[in-house]
């Protein structure tokens, strides 16, 4: 089972590598037969997918984990992007008496005092109700890029994930971030603003800050932990490179903000 699974994974990597994202997406569902599910954080890369995919309109399905603890900004983003393209984002919640029981053990805010109690909270707001989403499915896509951290150097087209008895695909692995700044403007994709304010990877609000140009573009998670603890959970990754505790971006680069009349919103 698990040698069919990394054979197939294998497979469709090799045969997504000379395809657009379009052609990826096609190719996805003519091979994975079964539930096909897509996670969106709603930052620009998972952005870029679910454009191609609300294109597409096929039948992989879009979900988001709803960990409670979004900026502003991404909900906003979230109904943009669903009125933009008329489609429902599925929202998977933390269960609520684990959200209580650790509030009330930790404190709102409670994820500080430890990487232990930051582990807990991503464990109930993200990995437990991300294994829900993923119930019964044949296959996981995700907006990952090999680019964004030396963690994720290696992210291939596809993999296979035993543990979930998966196939995991990320079909913009070997995008750049320029890559997906061009989709996304030509595309006329709605993005979070925060992108254009040194935010080049976008979580929870308080476990995200913005970065300096040239530092990782995940530096700005988890900032005051060591780097050999910062992992949430979701993407199994090494350590990525730290960023110490009170600095701010000096400045950030943006992208130029295209609004598509035809769209509503
Ligand atoms: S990123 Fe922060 S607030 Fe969000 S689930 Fe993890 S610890 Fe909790």
């Amino acid at each position: 089972m698990s040698f069919q699974l990394e054979q197939a994974a294998q497979d469709l990597a090799s045969a997504m590598a000379g395809l657009d994202l379009k052609g990826r997406l096609r190719l996805i569902e003519a091979r994975i037969p079964g539930r096909l599910v897509f996670t969106t954080s709603l930052g620009i890369e998972d952005q870029a997918v679910t454009h191609a995919l609300a294109m597409a309109q096929g039948r992989i399905e879009i979900v988001t984990l709803n960990t409670g603890r979004l900026f502003p900004e991404t909900y906003d983003t979230w109904a943009e992007t669903e009125s933009a393209y008329g489609i429902r984002i599925r929202a998977y919640a933390p269960e609520r008496v684990a959200e209580e029981d650790f509030v009330r053990q930790e404190g709102i805010n409670g994820f500080r005092h430890s990487v232990a109690a930051r582990q807990a909270c991503c464990g109930f707001r993200k990995v437990e109700p991300l294994a829900r989403a993923l119930d019964g499915a044949a296959g996981w896509l995700t907006g990952l890029r090999a680019g964004q951290s030396a963690n994720r150097a290696d992210t291939p087209l596809a993999e296979a994930d035993p543990a979930r008895g998966l196939i995991k695909v990320n079909p913009i692995a070997d995008w750049t971030r320029a890559d997906v700044d061009r989709f996304v403007i030509d595309n006329y994709v709605p993005y979070n603003v925060l992108h254009d304010r040194g935010f080049p990877s976008i979580g929870c609000a308080p476990c995200t800050r913005a970065v300096k140009v040239g530092e990782d573009e995940r530096a700005g998670r988890w900032w005051w932990e060591q780097a050999s603890k910062k992992e949430c959970g979701l993407h199994i990754h090494a350590p990525e490179a730290d960023v110490a505790p009170g600095q701010e971006p000096a400045a950030f680069e943006t992208i130029t903000r295209n609004t598509n009349p035809e769209l509503a919103r």
